[in-house]
């Protein structure tokens, strides 16, 4: 029985079959052009194989909430081309089969709760730092949504007072997005992170940031295991001061037998995203 895939993003669709064990049997990328094209192109990789039923982890905001008529609905998009369009509905009159649709990083999480770094735990986090910053999160297999997705790149956290760049995310200026992505990075220092690969203090103050965050999710969700990935966090520099830094503020309040164990890198090589989607199916 195969299983279709997509991992829907801003600049790319990851496209897939694969198996239920997770096993990949063709893949395939396409540029993110306007819905018409990409979807032909979808298509055009798809109609190949006889599918049981397709699984989605889309980029967002995305309309979630399936009692509204707008679910699958692309909601506030800086992808203009994208904004209102419903991913849902163009895939379901396409293929007369089953349709699972979460978000990208919720994807990534149940990606990796089933195949990679979590598939001993019962729940985890998978947080990804890159030009944006996001987070989803999985407990026995089922993901998080509620009224609507969660956005846990938004959050606010207290800035270090002598941080006086404003933040650079277009709703909230300095929330944890605005002040720690991929894209404050490069707006704070004028060049991107990984040309400032030996800058210790530029590392000090993305794991300052990041692990305020992490401290509140894992005190609001408790997961077992928590996931740090994305372009950012490709700095292997980061992991420790990460670590170090929330067993500070933590002051030994929770016990966390080993943070190496618990803070950890994805295992699926950045295929977390589209073997998620197609988790979304089995
Ligand atoms: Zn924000």
């Amino acid at each position: 029985m195969l299983y279709g895939a997509i991992e829907a993003g801003g600049t790319k669709f990851v496209c897939a079959v694969g198996n239920k064990e997770g096993k990949i049997v063709d893949k395939v990328t396409i540029p993110t052009l306007d819905p018409d094209q990409t979807i032909q192109q979808v298509d055009l990789f798809f109609k190949k194989y006889t599918l049981s039923s397709l699984g989605i982890g889309s980029f967002g905001p995305i309309e979630l909430n399936e009692k509204k008529e707008t679910y699958g609905e692309i909601l506030n998009s800086p992808k203009i081309l994208w904004k209102n369009f419903n991913v849902y509905q163009a895939f379901k009159e396409k293929y007369n089969i089953p349709l699972f649709l979460d978000t990208d990083v919720n994807a990534s999480a149940l990606g990796e709760y089933h195949w990679g770094a979590a598939k001993d735990s019962e729940s985890c986090l998978y947080i990804t730092v890159g030009t944006g910053i996001g987070a989803g999160y999985v407990k026995n297999g089922v993901t998080l949504k509620g009224m609507t997705h969660p956005e846990m790149g938004h959050i606010y956290v207290p800035r270090y007072s002598q941080d006086t760049f404003e933040g650079c995310c277009p709703y909230h200026k300095g929330c944890l997005e605005g002040l720690a992505s991929g894209t404050a990075i490069a707006a704070r220092y004028g060049i991107k992170g990984n040309e400032l690969k030996d800058k210790h203090e530029v590392w000090e103050l993305e794991a300052h940031y990041l692990a305020q965050a992490i401290v509140n999710y894992l005190l609001i969700l408790s997961p077992e295991k928590i996931i740090l990935g994305g372009g950012v966090m490709k700095q292997d520099i980061l992991f420790p001061l990460i670590r170090k830094e929330v067993s500070k503020l933590l002051q030994n309040y929770i016990t966390i037998e080993s943070m190496d164990e618990y803070i950890v890198q994805p295992q699926l090589n950045d295929q977390q995203g589209i073997l998620g989607a197609l988790a979304l199916c089995v």
